[in-house]
């Protein structure tokens, strides 16, 4: 598989824990385990406002979704996000696709 990353837009994250599912379901991971896992932030108080923020987390079980991926498929998590806010990008166009979205988006690629 060409070198690929998973790009998260967390500011668009709603924390429905889809993903997660999707990802158990796909790679059949067991109870206890995960290959994303949702990180809940807050809710906390800053500058008199209020925020809850959500941060999916690719583990080291993501090997993004190889074997879906090599047969023309989306990787699980990506196509099952209801916010739309992951996708998976060639290494070559990680640069710009950041550059695009911009603060609050990240990105994970695994290890060899
Ligand atoms: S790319 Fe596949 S293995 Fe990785 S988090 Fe998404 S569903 Fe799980
Ligand atoms: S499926 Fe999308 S919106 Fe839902 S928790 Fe995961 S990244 Fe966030």
């Amino acid at each position: 598989m060409k070198e690929k990353a998973l790009v998260i837009d967390y500011k668009y994250c709603t924390g429905c824990h889809t993903c997660e599912v999707a990802c158990k379901n796909e790679k059949d991971i067991p109870v206890g385990e995960w290959g994303i896992h949702l990180e809940d932030m807050g809710p906390i108080q800053l500058g008199g406002k209020w925020h809850w923020d959500y941060h999916p987390i690719p583990t080291a079980l993501c090997d993004l979704c190889a074997e879906r991926v090599s047969s023309g498929e989306e990787p699980s998590c990506v196509k099952h996000c209801l916010a739309k806010c992951m996708q998976l990008v060639d290494l070559d166009d990680l640069p710009r696709v950041l550059r695009e979205l911009g603060d609050g988006a990240s990105c994970y690629i695994p290890a060899e």
